[in-house]
Protein backbone atom coordinates (compact mmCIF):
# COMPACT_ATOMS: atom_id res chain seq x y z
CA UNK A 1 0.00 0.00 0.00
CA UNK A 2 1.40 3.77 -0.32
CA UNK A 3 2.11 5.42 2.35
CA UNK A 4 -0.31 8.21 4.10
CA UNK A 5 2.23 11.11 2.33
CA UNK A 6 2.10 9.20 -0.65
CA UNK A 7 -1.77 8.73 -0.61
CA UNK A 8 -2.21 12.39 0.56
CA UNK A 9 0.50 13.33 -2.26
CA UNK A 10 -1.46 11.45 -5.16
CA UNK A 11 -4.74 13.51 -4.18
CA UNK A 12 -2.83 16.88 -3.79
CA UNK A 13 -1.78 16.28 -7.64
CA UNK A 14 -5.40 15.22 -8.75
CA UNK A 15 -7.19 17.82 -7.17
CA UNK A 16 -4.67 20.91 -6.12
CA UNK A 17 -7.64 23.14 -5.70
CA UNK A 18 -9.84 21.02 -3.62
CA UNK A 19 -10.48 22.16 0.08
CA UNK A 20 -8.97 19.90 2.45
CA UNK A 21 -9.63 22.52 5.74
CA UNK A 22 -12.68 24.58 6.08
CA UNK A 23 -11.71 26.52 9.10
CA UNK A 24 -14.37 28.51 11.33
CA UNK A 25 -14.60 32.12 9.90
CA UNK A 26 -14.94 30.98 6.30
CA UNK A 27 -11.28 30.21 5.53
CA UNK A 28 -10.30 27.46 3.33
CA UNK A 29 -6.99 25.26 2.37
CA UNK A 30 -6.89 23.60 -0.24
CA UNK A 31 -4.63 20.08 -0.80
CA UNK A 32 -2.10 22.11 -3.08
CA UNK A 33 -1.16 24.35 -0.51
CA UNK A 34 -1.14 21.79 2.42
CA UNK A 35 1.34 20.19 -0.29
CA UNK A 36 3.36 23.17 -0.10
CA UNK A 37 3.37 23.41 3.98
CA UNK A 38 4.29 19.90 3.84
CA UNK A 39 7.65 20.74 1.88
CA UNK A 40 8.43 23.81 3.59
CA UNK A 41 8.13 21.99 7.13
CA UNK A 42 9.95 18.95 5.54
CA UNK A 43 12.76 21.36 4.92
CA UNK A 44 13.31 22.96 8.04
CA UNK A 45 13.33 19.32 9.63
CA UNK A 46 16.04 17.78 7.28
CA UNK A 47 17.58 21.80 8.11
CA UNK A 48 17.17 20.37 12.16
CA UNK A 49 19.07 16.90 11.27
CA UNK A 50 15.79 14.80 10.79
CA UNK A 51 17.20 11.66 9.32
CA UNK A 52 14.62 8.65 8.54
CA UNK A 53 13.74 6.89 11.85
CA UNK A 54 14.11 9.81 13.98
CA UNK A 55 11.14 10.73 16.40
CA UNK A 56 9.84 14.30 15.88
CA UNK A 57 8.06 15.26 18.87
CA UNK A 58 4.85 17.69 18.70
CA UNK A 59 2.88 19.25 21.64
CA UNK A 60 1.09 21.67 20.22
CA UNK A 61 -2.24 23.39 19.31
CA UNK A 62 -5.02 21.73 16.56
CA UNK A 63 -4.05 23.18 13.19
CA UNK A 64 -3.91 22.42 9.26
CA UNK A 65 -0.07 23.32 9.73
CA UNK A 66 0.44 20.51 12.88
CA UNK A 67 -1.05 18.16 10.15
CA UNK A 68 1.22 19.11 7.83
CA UNK A 69 4.11 18.56 10.28
CA UNK A 70 2.52 14.84 10.70
CA UNK A 71 2.75 14.47 6.92
CA UNK A 72 6.34 16.19 6.28
CA UNK A 73 7.66 13.77 9.23
CA UNK A 74 6.45 10.53 6.94
CA UNK A 75 7.76 11.84 3.72
CA UNK A 76 11.10 12.16 5.46
CA UNK A 77 10.74 8.63 6.91
CA UNK A 78 10.28 10.27 10.42
CA UNK A 79 8.54 8.85 13.49
CA UNK A 80 5.76 11.44 14.22
CA UNK A 81 4.94 11.66 17.99
CA UNK A 82 2.12 13.86 18.98
CA UNK A 83 1.86 14.54 22.63
CA UNK A 84 -1.33 15.59 25.24
CA UNK A 85 -1.00 19.44 25.02
CA UNK A 86 -2.48 18.73 28.44
CA UNK A 87 0.78 17.18 29.33
CA UNK A 88 2.93 19.25 31.99
CA UNK A 89 6.33 19.50 33.60
CA UNK A 90 7.09 15.63 34.88
CA UNK A 91 4.80 14.21 32.70
CA UNK A 92 6.26 15.63 29.28
CA UNK A 93 9.39 15.26 30.71
CA UNK A 94 9.02 11.60 30.86
CA UNK A 95 7.77 11.31 27.26
CA UNK A 96 11.10 13.37 26.27
CA UNK A 97 13.18 10.78 28.06
CA UNK A 98 11.53 7.68 27.00
CA UNK A 99 11.18 8.63 23.29
CA UNK A 100 14.07 10.94 22.59
CA UNK A 101 13.23 13.33 20.16
CA UNK A 102 15.49 14.96 17.41
CA UNK A 103 13.24 17.57 17.30
CA UNK A 104 10.56 18.88 19.70
CA UNK A 105 7.76 20.80 18.15
CA UNK A 106 6.18 23.39 20.51
CA UNK A 107 3.50 26.30 20.55
CA UNK A 108 5.69 30.06 20.11
CA UNK A 109 7.10 30.92 23.42
CA UNK A 110 8.66 27.70 24.03
CA UNK A 111 11.85 28.23 22.29
CA UNK A 112 13.81 28.30 25.68
CA UNK A 113 12.71 25.86 27.09
CA UNK A 114 14.32 22.66 27.95
CA UNK A 115 17.99 24.47 27.90
CA UNK A 116 19.41 21.16 29.20
CA UNK A 117 18.23 19.03 26.33
CA UNK A 118 18.95 21.80 23.80
CA UNK A 119 22.66 21.61 24.91
CA UNK A 120 22.51 17.82 24.55
CA UNK A 121 21.17 18.15 21.12
CA UNK A 122 17.41 18.12 21.16
CA UNK A 123 15.72 20.82 18.28
CA UNK A 124 13.40 22.67 19.54
CA UNK A 125 11.02 24.46 17.16
CA UNK A 126 7.32 26.05 17.35
CA UNK A 127 4.16 26.21 15.89
CA UNK A 128 1.24 28.07 16.53
CA UNK A 129 -2.47 27.89 15.30
CA UNK A 130 -2.24 31.52 13.61
CA UNK A 131 0.34 30.17 10.79
CA UNK A 132 2.98 31.38 13.06
CA UNK A 133 6.05 30.14 14.45
CA UNK A 134 9.77 29.27 13.96
CA UNK A 135 8.80 25.85 11.52
CA UNK A 136 6.81 27.41 9.33
CA UNK A 137 9.43 30.94 8.75
CA UNK A 138 11.93 29.83 6.13
CA UNK A 139 11.08 29.20 2.77
CA UNK A 140 13.02 26.54 1.31
CA UNK A 141 10.89 23.65 0.19
CA UNK A 142 12.25 19.77 0.48
CA UNK A 143 10.76 17.59 -2.33
CA UNK A 144 12.37 14.19 -1.99
CA UNK A 145 10.21 11.52 -0.31
CA UNK A 146 11.87 9.11 1.97
CA UNK A 147 11.14 5.66 0.75
CA UNK A 148 9.78 2.93 3.65
CA UNK A 149 8.68 -0.20 3.94
CA UNK A 150 4.93 -1.31 5.45
CA UNK A 151 6.78 -2.73 8.39
CA UNK A 152 9.15 0.90 9.19
CA UNK A 153 7.70 2.94 12.22
CA UNK A 154 5.67 6.08 11.34
CA UNK A 155 4.47 6.90 14.58
CA UNK A 156 4.73 6.41 18.15
CA UNK A 157 1.55 7.08 20.13
CA UNK A 158 1.41 6.84 23.71
CA UNK A 159 -1.84 4.91 25.17
CA UNK A 160 -4.36 7.44 26.99
CA UNK A 161 -2.80 6.26 30.74
CA UNK A 162 -6.40 5.25 31.45
CA UNK A 163 -5.16 1.82 33.33
CA UNK A 164 -1.54 3.43 34.27
CA UNK A 165 1.74 4.77 32.82
CA UNK A 166 1.35 5.94 29.66
CA UNK A 167 2.82 3.50 26.99
CA UNK A 168 4.35 4.09 23.46
CA UNK A 169 2.66 2.13 20.96
CA UNK A 170 5.15 1.94 17.58
CA UNK A 171 2.97 1.78 14.58
CA UNK A 172 4.23 0.96 11.72
CA UNK A 173 3.44 2.41 7.94
CA UNK A 174 1.11 -0.61 7.21
CA UNK A 175 -0.41 -0.49 10.37
CA UNK A 176 -1.84 3.11 9.30
CA UNK A 177 -2.43 1.97 5.79
CA UNK A 178 -4.27 -1.37 5.91
CA UNK A 179 -6.54 0.07 8.95
CA UNK A 180 -7.32 3.57 6.99
CA UNK A 181 -8.46 0.66 3.88
CA UNK A 182 -10.42 -1.41 5.73
CA UNK A 183 -12.36 1.78 7.43
CA UNK A 184 -12.96 3.46 4.00
CA UNK A 185 -14.48 0.53 2.74
CA UNK A 186 -16.94 0.09 5.87
CA UNK A 187 -17.98 3.26 5.80
CA UNK A 188 -17.70 3.86 2.28
CA UNK A 189 -16.10 7.06 2.63
CA UNK A 190 -14.76 9.13 -0.28
CA UNK A 191 -13.60 11.90 -1.72
CA UNK A 192 -17.32 13.34 -1.85
CA UNK A 193 -17.44 13.32 1.83
CA UNK A 194 -17.13 16.01 4.00
CA UNK A 195 -16.33 15.58 7.89
CA UNK A 196 -16.93 17.43 10.91
CA UNK A 197 -13.42 17.58 12.65
CA UNK A 198 -13.72 18.24 16.16
CA UNK A 199 -11.33 15.83 17.76
CA UNK A 200 -7.91 15.95 19.38
CA UNK A 201 -5.09 15.16 16.89
CA UNK A 202 -2.63 13.69 19.42
CA UNK A 203 -4.71 10.55 19.19
CA UNK A 204 -5.74 7.66 17.41
CA UNK A 205 -9.49 8.67 16.92
CA UNK A 206 -8.63 11.89 15.80
CA UNK A 207 -5.51 11.43 13.56
CA UNK A 208 -5.54 8.11 12.02
CA UNK A 209 -9.04 7.67 11.73
CA UNK A 210 -10.13 11.10 10.98
CA UNK A 211 -7.71 12.80 9.46
CA UNK A 212 -5.93 9.42 7.60
CA UNK A 213 -9.20 8.79 6.34
CA UNK A 214 -9.96 12.19 4.88
CA UNK A 215 -6.29 12.79 3.20
CA UNK A 216 -6.40 8.99 1.49
CA UNK A 217 -10.13 9.30 0.12
CA UNK A 218 -9.08 13.42 -0.80
CA UNK A 219 -12.53 14.35 1.42
CA UNK A 220 -12.88 17.74 3.23
CA UNK A 221 -13.29 18.46 6.80
CA UNK A 222 -14.60 21.34 8.71
CA UNK A 223 -11.47 21.61 10.96
CA UNK A 224 -12.92 22.67 14.56
CA UNK A 225 -10.26 23.54 17.47
CA UNK A 226 -12.16 22.12 19.75
CA UNK A 227 -15.84 19.89 20.84
CA UNK A 228 -18.57 23.11 20.43
CA UNK A 229 -21.90 22.23 20.19
CA UNK A 230 -22.96 25.14 18.26
CA UNK A 231 -20.49 25.46 16.09
CA UNK A 232 -21.53 21.54 15.31
CA UNK A 233 -25.09 21.96 14.57
CA UNK A 234 -24.67 25.06 12.55
CA UNK A 235 -22.28 22.82 10.66
CA UNK A 236 -24.76 19.67 10.09
CA UNK A 237 -26.36 20.87 7.11
CA UNK A 238 -23.32 21.29 5.02
CA UNK A 239 -21.47 18.07 6.46
CA UNK A 240 -21.85 14.40 5.37
CA UNK A 241 -19.89 12.72 8.22
CA UNK A 242 -19.46 13.17 12.35
CA UNK A 243 -16.68 11.12 14.22
CA UNK A 244 -16.89 11.81 18.07
CA UNK A 245 -16.79 10.40 21.30
CA UNK A 246 -19.50 9.52 23.23
CA UNK A 247 -19.87 12.74 25.11
CA UNK A 248 -20.28 14.63 21.85
CA UNK A 249 -23.29 13.11 21.56
CA UNK A 250 -24.68 13.32 24.51
CA UNK A 251 -23.84 17.11 24.47
CA UNK A 252 -25.48 17.29 21.19
CA UNK A 253 -28.92 15.72 22.65
CA UNK A 254 -28.95 18.29 24.82
CA UNK A 255 -28.21 20.73 22.82
CA UNK A 256 -31.63 22.41 20.51
CA UNK A 257 -30.58 22.66 17.41
CA UNK A 258 -29.96 18.99 17.19
CA UNK A 259 -33.19 18.12 14.83
CA UNK A 260 -34.08 15.24 12.18
CA UNK A 261 -34.16 18.49 9.73
CA UNK A 262 -29.91 19.85 10.41
CA UNK A 263 -29.29 16.00 9.96
CA UNK A 264 -30.56 15.45 6.94
CA UNK A 265 -28.06 15.33 4.69
CA UNK A 266 -25.68 13.84 7.09
CA UNK A 267 -24.86 9.91 6.16
CA UNK A 268 -22.74 8.81 9.16
CA UNK A 269 -22.35 9.95 12.94
CA UNK A 270 -19.40 7.58 14.13
CA UNK A 271 -18.87 6.94 17.90
CA UNK A 272 -16.03 5.36 19.75
CA UNK A 273 -12.70 5.56 22.12
CA UNK A 274 -15.03 4.62 25.28
CA UNK A 275 -18.87 3.10 25.54
CA UNK A 276 -21.80 4.50 24.45
CA UNK A 277 -24.33 4.21 26.28
CA UNK A 278 -27.40 2.66 24.50
CA UNK A 279 -29.96 4.53 25.87
CA UNK A 280 -28.31 7.28 24.37
CA UNK A 281 -28.01 5.20 20.89
CA UNK A 282 -31.19 5.26 21.39
CA UNK A 283 -32.04 8.80 22.31
CA UNK A 284 -29.87 10.10 19.13
CA UNK A 285 -31.61 7.25 16.45
CA UNK A 286 -34.97 9.20 17.84
CA UNK A 287 -34.43 12.60 17.82
CA UNK A 288 -32.37 12.45 14.09
CA UNK A 289 -33.48 9.47 12.38
CA UNK A 290 -29.77 8.21 12.41
CA UNK A 291 -28.50 5.30 14.07
CA UNK A 292 -24.93 6.04 15.25
CA UNK A 293 -22.07 3.49 14.32
CA UNK A 294 -20.12 2.55 17.47
CA UNK A 295 -16.51 1.13 16.74
CA UNK A 296 -13.91 -0.29 19.01
CA UNK A 297 -10.31 0.55 18.99
CA UNK A 298 -7.02 1.05 20.79
CA UNK A 299 -3.99 3.00 20.16
CA UNK A 300 -1.83 -0.28 20.01
CA UNK A 301 -4.41 -1.62 16.85
CA UNK A 302 -5.77 1.03 15.71
CA UNK A 303 -9.47 -0.35 14.47
CA UNK A 304 -10.69 -3.61 15.54
CA UNK A 305 -14.12 -3.71 14.68
CA UNK A 306 -17.36 -1.57 13.46
CA UNK A 307 -20.78 -2.00 13.66
CA UNK A 308 -22.14 -2.02 9.72
CA UNK A 309 -22.78 0.71 7.52
CA UNK A 310 -25.11 -1.52 5.37
CA UNK A 311 -25.90 -5.42 5.53
CA UNK A 312 -27.05 -5.54 9.22
CA UNK A 313 -28.47 -3.83 12.08
CA UNK A 314 -26.57 -1.00 14.32
CA UNK A 315 -26.94 -2.43 17.68
CA UNK A 316 -26.69 -0.41 20.52
CA UNK A 317 -24.28 -1.34 23.22
CA UNK A 318 -22.09 -3.37 21.02
CA UNK A 319 -19.07 -2.47 18.89
CA UNK A 320 -20.13 -4.58 16.00
CA UNK A 321 -17.93 -7.28 13.92
CA UNK A 322 -14.16 -7.75 13.03
CA UNK A 323 -13.22 -5.19 10.14
CA UNK A 324 -12.21 -7.57 7.25
CA UNK A 325 -8.10 -8.71 7.61
CA UNK A 326 -8.49 -8.43 11.60
CA UNK A 327 -9.44 -11.09 13.88
CA UNK A 328 -11.00 -10.92 16.91
CA UNK A 329 -11.26 -13.42 19.43
CA UNK A 330 -12.82 -14.03 23.30
CA UNK A 331 -11.13 -16.18 25.12
CA UNK A 332 -10.21 -16.86 28.78
CA UNK A 333 -7.67 -14.96 29.78
CA UNK A 334 -5.62 -18.05 32.43
CA UNK A 335 -6.02 -20.84 29.56
CA UNK A 336 -6.22 -19.02 26.24
CA UNK A 337 -8.92 -21.07 25.13
CA UNK A 338 -11.62 -19.86 23.29
CA UNK A 339 -14.75 -19.08 24.59
CA UNK A 340 -18.46 -19.88 23.28
CA UNK A 341 -21.04 -16.82 22.28
CA UNK A 342 -22.07 -15.05 25.07
CA UNK A 343 -19.60 -15.92 27.69
CA UNK A 344 -17.44 -12.65 28.45
CA UNK A 345 -13.19 -13.36 28.88
CA UNK A 346 -10.30 -11.68 27.11
CA UNK A 347 -10.67 -9.85 23.78
CA UNK A 348 -7.45 -10.53 21.91
CA UNK A 349 -6.41 -9.11 17.83
CA UNK A 350 -4.54 -10.68 15.57
CA UNK A 351 -3.73 -8.65 11.98
CA UNK A 352 -2.20 -6.05 9.35
CA UNK A 353 -3.49 -3.20 12.26
CA UNK A 354 -1.86 -4.66 14.94
CA UNK A 355 1.08 -2.77 16.47
CA UNK A 356 5.03 -3.51 16.39
CA UNK A 357 5.24 -3.25 19.83
CA UNK A 358 5.82 -0.83 23.14
CA UNK A 359 8.55 1.59 22.19
CA UNK A 360 11.57 0.33 24.07
CA UNK A 361 9.51 -2.19 26.18
CA UNK A 362 10.22 -5.40 25.10
CA UNK A 363 9.00 -7.36 28.15
CA UNK A 364 5.69 -5.70 28.20
CA UNK A 365 5.63 -6.24 24.58
CA UNK A 366 6.05 -9.73 24.95
CA UNK A 367 4.04 -10.13 28.04
CA UNK A 368 0.57 -8.46 25.99
CA UNK A 369 1.67 -11.32 22.98
CA UNK A 370 0.42 -14.74 23.03
CA UNK A 371 2.45 -16.92 21.34
CA UNK A 372 0.01 -17.31 17.97
CA UNK A 373 0.60 -14.10 17.40
CA UNK A 374 -3.00 -12.43 19.12
CA UNK A 375 -2.30 -9.21 20.84
CA UNK A 376 -4.41 -9.23 24.65
CA UNK A 377 -6.42 -5.73 24.70
CA UNK A 378 -6.62 -5.79 28.41
CA UNK A 379 -10.58 -5.45 27.44
CA UNK A 380 -13.65 -7.79 27.91
CA UNK A 381 -16.37 -8.68 26.37
CA UNK A 382 -18.39 -10.96 24.65
CA UNK A 383 -19.76 -12.07 21.19
CA UNK A 384 -23.28 -12.46 20.88
CA UNK A 385 -25.05 -15.36 18.23
CA UNK A 386 -25.02 -12.75 15.28
CA UNK A 387 -20.99 -12.26 15.70
CA UNK A 388 -21.77 -8.36 17.44
CA UNK A 389 -18.86 -7.50 20.03
CA UNK A 390 -19.54 -6.09 23.17
CA UNK A 391 -17.42 -4.80 25.39
CA UNK A 392 -18.03 -5.28 28.96
CA UNK A 393 -15.39 -3.32 30.59
CA UNK A 394 -11.27 -3.70 31.42
CA UNK A 395 -9.35 -6.60 32.43
CA UNK A 396 -7.97 -4.26 35.17
CA UNK A 397 -11.55 -2.80 36.51
CA UNK A 398 -13.10 -6.04 36.57
CA UNK A 399 -13.70 -6.69 40.43
CA UNK A 400 -13.29 -9.88 41.80
CA UNK A 401 -15.31 -10.31 44.80
CA UNK A 402 -15.13 -12.84 47.04
CA UNK A 403 -13.99 -15.31 44.39
CA UNK A 404 -16.43 -14.04 42.13
CA UNK A 405 -16.32 -12.35 38.74
CA UNK A 406 -18.17 -9.13 39.06
CA UNK A 407 -18.49 -7.19 35.58
CA UNK A 408 -18.98 -3.59 36.44
CA UNK A 409 -21.01 -2.71 33.13
CA UNK A 410 -23.81 -4.87 34.56
CA UNK A 411 -24.47 -2.73 37.02
CA UNK A 412 -23.87 0.62 35.47
CA UNK A 413 -26.41 -0.35 32.99
CA UNK A 414 -28.88 -1.12 35.68
CA UNK A 415 -28.47 2.24 37.54
CA UNK A 416 -27.92 4.24 34.39
CA UNK A 417 -31.58 3.35 33.61
CA UNK A 418 -32.98 4.64 36.93
CA UNK A 419 -34.44 7.96 36.02
CA UNK A 420 -32.81 9.61 38.70
CA UNK A 421 -28.94 8.70 37.86
CA UNK A 422 -27.32 10.61 34.57
CA UNK A 423 -24.45 8.06 34.58
CA UNK A 424 -22.25 5.84 36.90
CA UNK A 425 -19.21 4.13 37.66
CA UNK A 426 -18.78 0.98 39.22
CA UNK A 427 -15.41 -0.02 41.09
CA UNK A 428 -14.16 -2.49 43.23
CA UNK A 429 -12.47 -1.00 46.12
CA UNK A 430 -10.26 -3.41 49.10
CA UNK A 431 -12.62 -5.04 51.36
CA UNK A 432 -11.52 -7.20 54.59
CA UNK A 433 -14.05 -10.37 54.10
CA UNK A 434 -14.45 -10.18 50.39
CA UNK A 435 -10.71 -8.85 49.11
CA UNK A 436 -12.40 -6.68 46.61
CA UNK A 437 -15.89 -5.57 47.25
CA UNK A 438 -18.30 -2.95 44.92
CA UNK A 439 -18.81 0.42 44.71
CA UNK A 440 -21.07 2.38 42.49
CA UNK A 441 -20.14 6.43 42.15
CA UNK A 442 -23.23 8.01 40.54
CA UNK A 443 -23.79 10.92 39.10
CA UNK A 444 -27.80 12.15 39.31
CA UNK A 445 -29.93 13.45 36.72
CA UNK A 446 -30.45 17.03 36.77
CA UNK A 447 -32.34 18.10 40.27
CA UNK A 448 -32.45 14.49 41.63
CA UNK A 449 -30.75 13.87 45.02
CA UNK A 450 -31.26 9.62 45.17
CA UNK A 451 -30.60 8.12 48.40
CA UNK A 452 -28.12 5.29 48.65
CA UNK A 453 -31.46 3.01 49.44
CA UNK A 454 -33.45 3.47 46.95
CA UNK A 455 -30.87 3.51 43.98
CA UNK A 456 -29.72 0.13 46.24
CA UNK A 457 -33.47 -1.22 45.85
CA UNK A 458 -33.87 -0.22 42.29
CA UNK A 459 -30.76 -2.79 41.23
CA UNK A 460 -30.87 -5.32 43.55
CA UNK A 461 -33.87 -7.14 42.41
CA UNK A 462 -31.90 -7.86 38.98
CA UNK A 463 -28.30 -8.74 40.65
CA UNK A 464 -26.65 -11.88 42.71
CA UNK A 465 -26.10 -10.82 45.53
CA UNK A 466 -22.30 -10.74 45.43
CA UNK A 467 -22.46 -8.17 42.74
CA UNK A 468 -25.01 -5.59 45.07
CA UNK A 469 -22.82 -2.33 45.40
CA UNK A 470 -22.00 -2.26 49.06
CA UNK A 471 -22.05 1.88 48.69
CA UNK A 472 -23.02 4.09 46.38
CA UNK A 473 -21.45 7.77 46.27
CA UNK A 474 -22.95 10.86 44.95
CA UNK A 475 -20.67 13.29 42.57
CA UNK A 476 -21.40 16.12 40.44
CA UNK A 477 -19.09 14.63 37.75
CA UNK A 478 -17.48 11.56 37.03
CA UNK A 479 -13.43 12.14 36.71
CA UNK A 480 -12.50 11.95 32.59
CA UNK A 481 -9.75 12.61 30.45
CA UNK A 482 -10.23 14.22 26.82
CA UNK A 483 -11.57 11.46 25.05
CA UNK A 484 -14.24 11.04 27.88
CA UNK A 485 -12.95 7.83 29.27
CA UNK A 486 -14.05 7.24 32.89
CA UNK A 487 -10.63 6.94 34.83
CA UNK A 488 -11.58 4.66 37.10
CA UNK A 489 -8.35 4.56 38.72
CA UNK A 490 -8.82 8.03 39.86
CA UNK A 491 -11.99 6.63 41.68
CA UNK A 492 -10.55 3.73 42.96
CA UNK A 493 -8.09 5.90 44.91
CA UNK A 494 -10.60 8.23 46.38
CA UNK A 495 -12.84 5.04 47.90
CA UNK A 496 -10.04 2.85 48.26
CA UNK A 497 -10.32 3.28 52.12
CA UNK A 498 -14.10 2.59 52.40
CA UNK A 499 -13.89 -0.87 54.00
CA UNK A 500 -10.45 -0.95 55.44
P1 LIG B 1 -3.97 2.86 28.80
O1 LIG B 1 -3.77 1.73 27.84
O2 LIG B 1 -2.78 3.73 28.91
O3 LIG B 1 -4.51 2.45 30.11
P2 LIG B 1 -6.31 3.53 27.19
O4 LIG B 1 -6.44 2.07 27.00
O5 LIG B 1 -7.52 4.28 27.64
O6 LIG B 1 -5.11 3.85 28.20
P3 LIG B 1 -6.40 4.20 24.41
O7 LIG B 1 -5.56 3.32 23.57
O8 LIG B 1 -6.55 5.62 24.02
O9 LIG B 1 -5.79 4.19 25.85
O10 LIG B 1 -7.87 3.63 24.51
C1 LIG B 1 -8.22 2.33 24.09
C2 LIG B 1 -9.31 1.80 24.96
O11 LIG B 1 -10.50 2.58 24.83
C3 LIG B 1 -9.73 0.40 24.58
O12 LIG B 1 -8.84 -0.57 25.08
C4 LIG B 1 -11.12 0.32 25.21
O13 LIG B 1 -11.03 0.02 26.60
C5 LIG B 1 -11.64 1.74 25.07
N1 LIG B 1 -12.58 1.86 23.94
C6 LIG B 1 -12.36 2.29 22.69
N2 LIG B 1 -13.48 2.26 21.94
C7 LIG B 1 -14.45 1.79 22.75
C8 LIG B 1 -15.85 1.52 22.59
N3 LIG B 1 -16.48 1.77 21.45
N4 LIG B 1 -16.51 1.03 23.66
C9 LIG B 1 -15.88 0.80 24.83
N5 LIG B 1 -14.59 1.03 25.05
C10 LIG B 1 -13.88 1.52 24.02
MG1 LIG C 1 -5.03 0.59 26.77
Amino acid sequence: CPTIHRSFAEQAARAPEKTLFDLPGGRRITYRETGLTVQRIAARLVAAGVTPGDRVAAQVGKSPEAVALYLATLQLGGVFLPLNTAYTGAETDYFLDDAEPRVLVLAPGGEQRYPARRTAGLVVETLGTEGDGTLLSGTDRHEAVHPVADGDPAAILYTSGTTGRSKGAVLTHGNLTSNCRALLDAWQYTAEDRLIHALPIFHVHGLFVAVNMTLVAGASMYYLPSFDAAAITALLPRATVLMGVPTFYTRLLRSGGLTRESCAGMRLFVSGSAPLLAHDHRAFEARTGHAIVERYGMTETNMNTTNPLTGGPRKPGTVGKPLPGTEVRVVDADTGERLADGEAGSIEVRGPNVFSGYWRMPGKTAAEFRPDGFFITGDLGRFDEDGYLSIVGRAKDLVISGGYNVYPKEIEELLDAHPKVAESAVIGVPHPDFGETVVAVVVPAPGEEPTERELLEAVAGDLARFKHPRAIRLLDRLPRNVMGKVQKAALRERYRDLFT
